[in-house]
């Protein structure tokens, strides 16, 4: 069917970045409101906001770069010893793609003709045999800083949106907007999500705003139970 569209399903970045400021949110919206609930003065509802938002921010973009960093160091020792097949064992890598092919359905002297014409240049055989057997794209082995910049700041955008208030204001009204603050920012990262999963938008927000008032509401209850005394 000609007309048909298809979502971008990898779309890592941008929903990585989703996740980045939904767990803020949902992570600040929560210690803040903790804080609240004991009654803490405006000045350390204040302060634990603000260090949620780097402590938060920094963890998830180093928690980020590590992992990234592995992976892709991962990736580049496994082209590394794909390429050193391909260099000392031309024929086995041929036989092993053409095997490849052959189990995708093409018959076997098309198998053939096909992996030698990929073999046939080292840079193109290397790439063939990463996308076909190792099942990565040799150019896209992540970029660790840039997935950790963005992580710092989704998660520091996110953490931001419940904590405005007490920059402004403070007690109860600071609190409700907080919760005002903490809701809308979550049905709004529900919507924005199901834009990536197709699920209807509504059902998406409302899955997003109850896990953050759940969260929410533990720690605050918590907080009321504990007290700062
Ligand atoms: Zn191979």
């Amino acid at each position: 069917m000609a007309d048909h569209h298809h979502r971008n399903v990898q779309g890592g970045g941008a929903r990585a970045a989703v996740f980045g400021v939904s767990d803020g949110l949902v992570s600040n919206v929560s210690l803040i409101l903790g804080m609240a609930g004991a009654h803490a003065s405006a000045g350390n509802v204040r302060l634990a906001g603000l260090a949620g938002l780097v402590g938060g921010a920094c963890s998830m973009a180093a928690g980020e770069y590590v992992s990234m960093r592995a992976q892709s160091e991962l990736m580049q020792h496994e082209l590394d010893v794909e390429r050193e097949a391909i260099h000392h064992d031309p024929e086995v890598e041929r036989r092993e793609l053409a095997t490849i092919y052959e189990h995708r359905g093409l018959e076997a002297e098309l198998a053939r003709e096909l992996s030698a014409k990929m073999m046939s240049d080292p840079d193109l055989a290397l790439e063939t045999h990463a996308r076909e057997e190792l099942g990565f794209d040799p150019e896209e082995t992540g970029q660790p800083l840039q997935a950790a910049g963005s992580s710092f700041l989704t998660f520091a955008l996110g953490a931001l949106v419940p904590l405005l208030p007490w920059l402004v204001a403070s007690g109860l009204g600071a609190t409700l907007w907080s919760v005002g603050l903490g809701a809308v920012g979550a049905v709004s990262v529900g919507a924005v999500l199901s834009h990536f999963t197709g699920r209807r938008w509504l059902w998406s927000a409302g899955r997003q705003l109850l896990i953050a008032s759940g969260a929410a509401a533990v720690t605050f209850g918590i907080g009321h139970l504990v007290g700062v005394g």
